[in-house]
């Protein structure tokens, strides 16, 4: 039986073997409480403070500028919650996208429900903020821009760096949401002005369950949780070390194969996008041409958005894992995508998409066999066997 094409990459990774095999001894009974004073305990400590480094190397970061985490999303909360509390909420401006996460987006809305006064940028066709919406935008009492730097749903990449600086020559910080961005596309926090920059190992080949924050040095939050002092009393809980040790190497990895892994898979979205314009010529790449993450494609099937589900599950039962709505979506099935809707995509046409997403571990042959098997996944869609406007050429 040929093994299974895993093309989810923006929903999860699979673990890397190398990231297992650093996590393994943590997870064993030998495993110590990184505040216990004992050799248990300080071996623990040691582990967390070396994958701290690792984490810091991967942005260029200093180690005593990253906080772990339970997830990206708490990374996300910490980051905006935590710069606002503070404040002056009804005097406090923030802004936001149109096209952001959950995890950013519904933490906006909490602070305006708070009394915080929110702008959403709009986007363009491709997704992508023009900074002179932003110059527009920003205002004296404004306290906070947060601005992703890929899209989860169709992988295009934001001018972050532009964004960061009118930020902070209006004296505001500036958060990324770089979960889906880090460890594919360069990130430095030498040359981006970003104070907030949030992580998630398990979109880079780590562990789910461990995220990252950013800090940059005099930045100061507010915790969001109480208990211990750990992570600088902001992120107060017992250290998940073996999660934060495979982290780190997952960070490490990222960092040391990020220019080749990025031009193989740059290429390998080319291969499958080209031989999809031979075999499905009607579908239609949703998201920026070029400035998008080198493993996402998006694809739109006009008229046929309805039958993504159902295209999903044809693939799945051929071995192919793709998806037809971001696992994180807080959208209901069925209901258009707010991301392709703030594109300006039709209602209709913003129900469906396909994202495929590939990996550390998609080869050419995997690229392959999905262009066998997606258009004999469409020619058994029940409204292509009626309609045959789906345009799918058997190849
Ligand atoms: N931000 C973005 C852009 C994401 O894609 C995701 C997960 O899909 C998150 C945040 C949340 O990360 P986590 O799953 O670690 O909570």
């Amino acid at each position: 039986m040929a093994s299974r094409i895993y093309f989810d990459h923006s929903a999860t990774t699979p673990l890397d073997p190398r990231v297992f095999s650093a996590m393994a001894p943590h997870l064993s009974s030998a495993a110590g409480n990184p505040s216990s004073p004992h050799h248990e305990g300080r071996q623990a400590r040691q582990a967390v403070e070396f994958a701290r480094g690792q984490v810091a190397e991967l942005l260029g970061a200093d180690p005593a500028e990253i906080l772990f985490t339970a997830s990206g999303t708490e990374a996300d909360n910490l980051a905006l919650l935590g710069a606002l509390r503070a404040r002056h909420l009804s005097e406090s401006h923030i802004i936001t996208t149109a096209i952001e996460h959950p995890a950013v987006l519904e933490t906006c809305r909490a602070l305006e429900r708070r009394g915080v006064s929110l702008t959403l940028l709009p986007v363009d066709g491709h997704a992508q903020v023009d900074p002179s919406a932003l110059c527009a935008a920003i205002r004296p009492e404004t306290r906070l821009v947060s601005v992703m730097a890929a899209n989860n749903l169709v992988g295009t990449l934001q001018p972050i760096a532009e964004l960061a600086a009118i930020t902070k020559a209006q004296g505001a910080l500036f958060h990324t949401d770089a979960v889906q961005a880090a460890g594919k596309i360069p990130l430095n926090v030498k040359y981006l002005p970003a104070d907030l920059i949030s992580l998630s190992a398990h979109k880079l080949h780590g562990p789910q369950g461990i995220g990252a924050l950013y800090v940059r040095g005099g930045v100061t939050l507010d915790p969001i949780l109480f208990g211990g002092g750990q992570e600088r009393g902001l992120r107060p809980a017992t250290e998940n070390v073996a999660a934060i040790v495979g982290f780190g190497m997952a960070a490490a990895l990222a960092a040391a194969e990020i220019h080749s892994e990025a031009a193989r898979l740059s290429a390998l979205r080319g291969r499958i996008l080209s031989g999809l314009r031979a075999r499905l010529p009607h579908a239609t790449l949703l998201g920026h041409p070029v400035e998008r993450l080198p493993g996402h494609l998006c694809l739109g099937f006009p008229g046929h958005e309805g039958d993504m589900p159902a295209l999903v599950i044809a693939l799945d039962e051929a071995g192919v894992a793709v998806s037809s709505s971001s696992a994180c979506s807080t959208a209901k099935a069925g209901a258009p995508a707010p991301v392709l809707q703030a594109m300006g995509l039709s209602a209709d046409r913003a129900r469906g998409f396909l994202r495929v997403t590939l990996g550390r571990f998609s080869t050419e042959r995997d690229a392959d066999r999905f262009l066998d098997l997606l258009p004999q996944a469409v020619s058994s869609l029940p409204s292509t066997r009626q309609a045959e406007t789906f345009s799918a050429t058997p190849g």
